[in-house]
This record gives C-alpha cells, structure tokens and sequence, in this order.
C-alpha cells in the first residue's frame, strides 16, 4: 500500500489533535507516514502510533530553524522518493503556504479548506468563504491536500511508528529566511480556537470591551473565545482571536454566535462549523439564515441564562 504522509502539528512534542485527524483521513487512502519536522520526536510517537502511524520520519533539526520553504523541499522529496499516494497538512495559513510550495515542487495541484476526503482521493472543500462546497480531485502528480482541523472524527488504530531519519539538502532560496525568536502566545486554560470542540463568539452586539458575558459561556462549556472582526476592530479583544476571511478558520461542533450580524467575511471562517446557534436582538439578520437554531434576543439576557442552564447540568 502506498504512504500518505502527514505533516506533524505539534507543540513541543506534544501532538496536536488535528494531526490525529490527519492520520485518520490517512488511512482511507493508504498507509498513514508521519513526518516530524522539529525537536520532540520521541516523546510525540506513542501518539502516533495509537492513531495508525506506520512511519515516522524525522528531519534534521536545522530545518525548524526557517520557515515554509525547506518543509516544502523536504515533504517533495520524500513524495518522490516514498511514492506517496498523497501529502496532507492541516489547513493552517502557514502549512497551506507549504502545501502550495510543495505541490509546486512536485508538479501536481493543491486543494485547500478541505473538509472531508475518500479513500479515491476525491477531496470536499469549501470554496467562495464556505458559500459553496466542491468535490475535487488531482489530476496528476501526488496531491497535496490541506484538511481542516476539526473536519474528519479521529479515530484510534495501531501503528508501529518505525522511526526513520531522513536528510534532505536545502536549496538556497529555502534557507534565505530564518527565525530569530520565537514567542509562544499565552495559551490560557480555554482551548485552542481553531482545535475546539465548541467556539463562543462575540460581536459588534456585545457593545464594549466587557467580553465577560461572552467568557462566562465559554467557560460553562468549555468553549474557546471567538470574535468577529467588528469586536477586534473596536479593540474589545485581541485580534488572535478573530474568526472569518482574514482571521481563523474554526469547524467546531458547535458554533454559538453573540451579537454578529453574519456577514459574508465572518461566514468564510466559520460557515462549516457542525451546528450554529445564533443570538441576535435582529430577526432579519444573516446569520438565522446558516443558523441551526436562533433565538431572537438581547445577548445580555439570553447569554447569561444559557450559562446558568449549562451550569447547573
Ligand atoms: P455587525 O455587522 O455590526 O453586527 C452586529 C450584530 O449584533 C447585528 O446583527 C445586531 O443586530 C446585533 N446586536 C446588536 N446588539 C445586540 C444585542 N444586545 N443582543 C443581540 N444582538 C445584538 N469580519 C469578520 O468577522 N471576520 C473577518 O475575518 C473579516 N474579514 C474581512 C475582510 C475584508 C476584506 C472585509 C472588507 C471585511 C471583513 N470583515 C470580517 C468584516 C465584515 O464585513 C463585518 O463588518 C463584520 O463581520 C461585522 O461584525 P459583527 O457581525 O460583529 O458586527
């Protein structure tokens, strides 16, 4: 069976979830190959190894030292040299940069937003800021597909996770630019925006910087924090924390909107979360029509009572 290799998300070792995810989707296509660019290798196999990894690749350190490029020479490389069937990478700006790169490398196509994959390599995606959803293929050469974090259910299954160090020879151009410092952003007790289960976003309807109301339900569910573009603008909560055209992507299983009105660049970033609640004192507003369930309300009534109900169960 041919190897599909995956792109290793991690922190310090620490896998994270979507390349479970990865590994998951992996495997309907053939035989899931880890690649591990960065220090915390050994420490991140048992991980892959429970959800199916057969091979882990590890690059030569140097190569965290820069940024896209010379991940892109080396998942190129071992396409060729492994005959992968296909290269899958998280949906993060910075790995769809080197999911371009390397299909470039390689010759073939990129598909990007992608939020589901068959075993024939047919790619869902979600195109137009998730207006529109597209079944796509790659016509020649090893795909390279970017998936979504929070798209394919991960899904345990063994792996022997065979360690194997790889070299690759970086051109010049891959190492024109490298990394000074790093600043790793306060990760704070709520989950990552783009990993979590459930979002709670707050917008223009909010009214201030006092995102308490917002928090507060957050928390109740163990949500992450959300906001649409108009908040962060406003300066009412920081812009890491954007969802939409030009902030993050999140498919959550649940998607609850305070106060948005649901225009088009918000709807980019959130369109394809598994179910939508929205709360908006407007009852013509856009976001009822994408929304699974809405209640018409002032946020700073309903939101409260929301918590208090989740709370107590
Ligand atoms: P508004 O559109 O002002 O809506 C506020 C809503 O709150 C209204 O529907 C109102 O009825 C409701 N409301 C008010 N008070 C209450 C209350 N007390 N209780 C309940 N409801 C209440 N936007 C993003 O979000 N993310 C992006 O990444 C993004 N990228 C952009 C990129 C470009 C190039 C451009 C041009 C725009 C972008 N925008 C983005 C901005 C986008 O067009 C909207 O302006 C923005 O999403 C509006 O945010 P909002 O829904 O919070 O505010």
């Amino acid at each position: 069976m041919a190897e599909v290799l995956v792109l290793v998300d991690h922190v310090d070792g620490e896998v994270k979830k979507v390349t479970t995810e990865l590994l998951t989707a992996a495997r309907r296509i053939g035989e899931p190959a880890a690649v591990w660019v960065g220090g915390g290798a050994d420490a991140g196999k048992a991980k892959l190894a429970e959800f199916g990894a057969q091979k882990v690749y590890t690059a030569p350190a140097e190569l965290d030292d820069y940024v896209v490029a010379p991940k892109a020479e080396l998942l190129a490389k071992l396409a060729g040299e492994k005959s992968a069937a296909a290269v899958l990478v998280s949906a993060t700006p910075e790995n769809k940069e080197i999911a371009g790169r390397t299909a470039v490398k390689l010759g073939s196509g990129v598909l990007t937003d992608v939020v589901d994959v068959t075993g024939e390599l047919v790619a869902e995606h979600s195109i137009f800021g998730g207006a529109v959803v597209t079944h796509a293929r790659v016509q020649s050469g090893v795909p390279v597909v970017a998936v979504r974090p929070n798209s394919v259910p991960a899904e345990p299954a063994e792996g022997a996770a065979e360690q194997e160090e790889v070299s690759v020879e970086l051109s010049a151009a891959a190492t024109g630019a490298k990394v000074v410092e790093r600043v790793v952003q306060e990760k704070g007790a709520r989950p990552e925006l783009t990993e979590a289960a459930i979002v709670v976003s707050g917008g223009r309807g909010v009214g201030s910087d006092d995102f308490s109301v917002v928090e507060a339900l957050a928390d109740s569910l163990d949500a992450a924090v959300g906001a649409s573009r108009a908040a962060v603008d406003s300066g009412w909560y920081p812009n890491q924390f954007q969802v939409g055209q030009t902030g993050k992507t999140v498919s959550p299983n649940l998607y609850v909107a305070l106060g948005i009105s649901g225009a088009i660049q918000h709807r980019a970033g959130m369109q394809t979360s598994k179910n939508i609640l929205a709360v908006n004192k407007d009852p013509e507003a856009p976001i009822f029509e994408l929304a699974d369930f809405g209640v018409v309300g002032d946020l700073h009534t309903v939101a409260p009572q929301l918590t208090e109900e989740v709370t107590k169960r």
